[in-house]
């Protein structure tokens, strides 16, 4: 399934991060967000917007100088979200940090720049793609989910 919204603000691409949270399926396992895109083009805003809905209350930063920074989460179905910056990083390191058993455990795992790490993504991952529009603050967002 594959859905295309087109935002025009920073606070529309977070309104849309909240409904997504809103729409979780409830499942055993992981549920891994694949966040695609250049840099300004909206991965860090989404997820700050996604983990708030969740109920995480730390302001969740750029993780630039952490590789990954997890948030237990209080109530859901899910334990932890975890926020993964791929951008200096191989597959393999992040299999050092445990993100085999991250993703075999009730987490939710969003990950920018997830075409670094590619080939360690699980089938069922959410796939979301962020674009510069026309405008300065338009930004075309495709989800690929299956
Ligand atoms: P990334 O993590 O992909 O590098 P950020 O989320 O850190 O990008 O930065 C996106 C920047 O673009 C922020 O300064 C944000 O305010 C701005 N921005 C402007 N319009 C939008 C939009 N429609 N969606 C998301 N961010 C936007
Ligand atoms: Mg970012």
């Amino acid at each position: 399934m594959k859905r295309i919204v087109e935002t025009k603000s920073a606070k529309e691409t977070g309104a849309l991060a909240k409904k997504l949270a809103g729409e979780l399926p409830i499942k055993k396992g992981s549920l891994v967000l694949a966040l695609f895109g250049d840099l300004g083009a909206g991965k860090t805003t989404f997820t700050q917007s996604f983990a708030k809905a969740l109920g995480v209350r730390k302001r969740i930063l750029s993780p630039t100088f952490l590789i990954m920074k997890r948030f237990p989460l209080a109530k859901g179905n899910f334990d932890n979200l975890y926020h993964v910056d791929a951008y200096r990083v191989a597959a393999s390191d992040l299999k050092k940090l445990g993100i085999e058993k991250i993703f075999k455990e009730q987490n939710i795992v969003l990950i920018e720049w997830a075409d670094r790490v590619e080939n360690i993504l699980p089938e069922r991952t959410i796939r979301i793609k962020f674009e510069h529009g026309t405008k300065e603050n338009e930004r075309q967002i495709t989800i690929n989910r299956r």
